[in-house]
């Protein structure tokens, strides 16, 4: 069984991730998107809703498994028994941090990392920039699934 990993924060699932997760389930058995806990970081959506949207909008590509996690990516890796972690790369300005922590992630495990190239149409695309669009009234519309669009609206209305 080939399996991989896709990580992130997903506060919340874009169609950039869409496009990494969707073609990386396509070259592998199993696609495990890990959800990032982070209690420092102040989020959106929690962790429950990010992995009940990440289910809905994945389960057509049938090899797609949800999962949560804390700590370091490699100790996940370890758990679950995965060799290599997928990361989608936008732009240059990924490049640095991405690097390090494939080569500190190696180091550390010898899990591997393999990088994505985005899709163009997606390439300006982040959770963050997705949720300043929607807070200020902006149409999300082909930037995320209808199912998140309208839990965006509806949470950021409060
Ligand atoms: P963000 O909050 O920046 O959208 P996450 O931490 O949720 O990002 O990202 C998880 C992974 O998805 C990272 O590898 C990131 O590079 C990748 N990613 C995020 N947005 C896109 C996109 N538009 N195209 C390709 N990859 C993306």
């Amino acid at each position: 069984m080939r399996r991989v990993v896709c990580p992130g924060s997903f506060d919340p699932v874009t169609n950039g991730h869409l496009d990494i997760i969707g073609r990386t389930s396509r070259l592998y058995d199993e696609v495990v998107v890990a959800v990032l806990i982070n209690v420092e970081k102040k989020s959106l959506f929690t962790v429950d809703e990010r992995i009940e949207m990440l289910t809905a909008v994945t389960k057509e590509y049938g090899n797609v498994r949800v999962e949560k996690f804390h700590g370091l990516l490699v100790d996940f890796c370890k758990q679950q028994g995965i060799p290599a972690i997928v990361k989608g790369l936008r732009a240059i300005s990924d490049f640095d941090y991405e690097l390090q922590m494939a080569q500190l992630n190696y180091r550390m495990s010898g899990v591997e990392t393999l990088f994505m190239s985005t899709n163009p149409e997606y390439s300006f695309l982040s959770s963050s920039r997705l949720k300043e669009i929607a807070r200020y009234g902006g149409d999300v519309s082909g930037l995320v699934p209808d199912l998140v669009k309208e839990l965006l609206v509806e949470r950021l209305r409060g």
